[in-house]
Order: C-alpha cells, then structure tokens, then sequence
C-alpha cells in the first residue's frame, strides 16, 4: 500500500512525523507537504506563480519526503499529478495539531488537503489531535505546543488502525473520513463513534485595537460551548469517544452504514490492548 502524507502545520511539525512513523509500519510513505504552517487555508490553490519542490531529510527513516512552497492542497495536487502519479492508494492529511471539528472543517487546511485527494477519485482520511485550548483559540496561541507527544501517539495509532480496516476491507466508492481524539489519556477513551458534523462549532468574531496611529482587527476564533447535538463530531469527543466522520458531497458517494459500524467496532478495545 502506497499512502500520501501531507498535512497544513508544516513539513517539520511532530505530528506529520508521528503519523507518517506509524503508518511506515506497514505501508510504504511519501511525505509531500508545505514548507511552512498553513492553517485554516482550506482548500486554497496557488494558481497565478510558479510552486518549487525541495527534498526533505525525513526525521522517520525509510519515508521520502518533499516540501512545497504552497498550500496543502497544492501538495496534493502536485503528488498525485506528478511526483508520484499513478502511484498513490491513499491520501492522510494530519496529524493536525489541534481539533478539526463540526462546520469549521470547511475553512481547515488539513481537511481541505484530504478533500483534494477525494475530489481526484482517492480514498482520504483527515487526522486531527486534541490541543490544550481552555479557553478556545486566541490570536497567536502556539498550537506546537498544546499539544502533547502521548497525544500525538495516540491519533496516530488510531489513524494507523483505522487506515489498516481500510486496507483489509476496501470501501464500496471512495470514502473520506475525518478523525478527531477527544482531550483523555489513551486508557480513558470511552469508544468510537461514527459522527456528523456539529453545526456551528466555533463563531469568529473582531476584535479591534489601535496601535499608535493605525487601528487593527484580529479576527478571533471562540468556541461555542454547549451547541453540539447528539451524533455531532464534537458531542462524541466531548464525551470521551473518538469521531469518525465521513464527509461526502454526491449522495452516490454515502458509505453504508455497516461498512462504517466495522471500523468502530473493536476499535478502542484494540487500541488499549498494547
Ligand atoms: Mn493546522
């Protein structure tokens, strides 16, 4: 099996390494990602200059890796177009470094660089970790460091397992999942649920200064706490269960339910079991 990695924090981020280290366990990888941090891009694409690629000495022996100077989509693009064409079964995006949850997940670079992989006929998984963020994101908060290494081990096993059901009993049609850990120690994760995304997770609001001379805005991302229906994305993590959510745009593209229960079921007995 031959798995693309990309992801939006950055080609150096711990968490792409966490991820591509599990997955090389038993897949053949290639890292393709940003040159640097390009969260809450999307799914932008740089069309109007030129994109150059680097080779990258991978920090996971046995990984190839190439870094872009362009967004996670272009990464995307570019791999499945042309560093390795026609040799890609499966497109991983992650693993982010904090939650991609509910309707935000339209504005995510992680989930935007997954969906490219889709919209190009490719089975995709977005992968997201849960960061230390008490009191929502603010302006500035290094999301490097909210998140820690055990939670980083522990969404990319996840992810690894999940991937592995995948590999072992292929979907119907293309799928695309994205998977979110809820904010516990491994041990104390409850289940695996398969989810919808919560309407209206996070609400950006203005804030504005003035600095000297000249006035300034920071656009500013504050959770909405208590909003999350039963079955949402952030309903399961926040009562200790990892998320599967399929997303799909075409209903002939809806994966059958029962094909979506075998990748829950077992999944956090097997997880605990090492
Ligand atoms: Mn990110």
């Amino acid at each position: 099996m031959q798995i693309l990695v990309t992801n939006d924090d950055g080609i150096h981020a711990r968490g792409l390494w966490a991820l591509a280290g599990e997955l090389k366990k038993f897949a053949d990888v290639t890292v393709v990602a940003p040159d640097g941090e390009r969260s809450a891009i999307g799914t932008a694409v740089t069309l109007r200059y030129p994109l150059k690629v680097r080779p990258v000495k991978p920090p996971v022996s046995g990984v190839a890796a190439s870094s872009v100077d362009g967004t996670p989509s272009d990464s995307v693009i570019l791999a499945l177009g042309k560093l390795m064409a026609g040799k890609v079964d499966l497109v991983v995006s992650g693993i982010n470094h904090g939650p991609n949850l509910g309707e935000d997940v339209h504005i995510s670079g992680t989930v935007g660089a997954a969906l490219q992989g889709y919209l190009r006929g490719f089975s995709a998984v977005a992968v997201s970790a849960p960061a230390e963020m008490p009191h929502g994101l603010r302006p500035g908060d290094d999301m490097q460091h909210n998140v820690t290494d055990e939670a980083l081990e522990a969404t990319a096993r996840t992810a690894a397992l999940v991937i592995k059901r995948l590999a072992e009993n292929p979907p119907p049609r293309r799928i695309l999942l994205n998977i979110n850990l809820p904010p516990l120690p491994l041990m104390e994760i409850t289940g695996a649920k398969i989810t919808r995304l919560a309407q209206g997770s996070h609400i950006n609001t203005v804030e504005e200064g003035n600095h000297g001379r000249r006035r300034y805005y920071w656009l500013e991302r504050e959770r909405l706490d208590g909003t999350a229906g039963d079955g949402t994305d952030i309903w399961a993590v926040t009562h200790g269960d990892i998320s599967i959510t399929p997303l799909y745009f075409n209903r002939d593209d809806k994966p059958p339910q029962a094909f979506l229960d075998g990748l829950c079921a077992g999944l956090i007995e097997e997880l605990q079991r090492r």
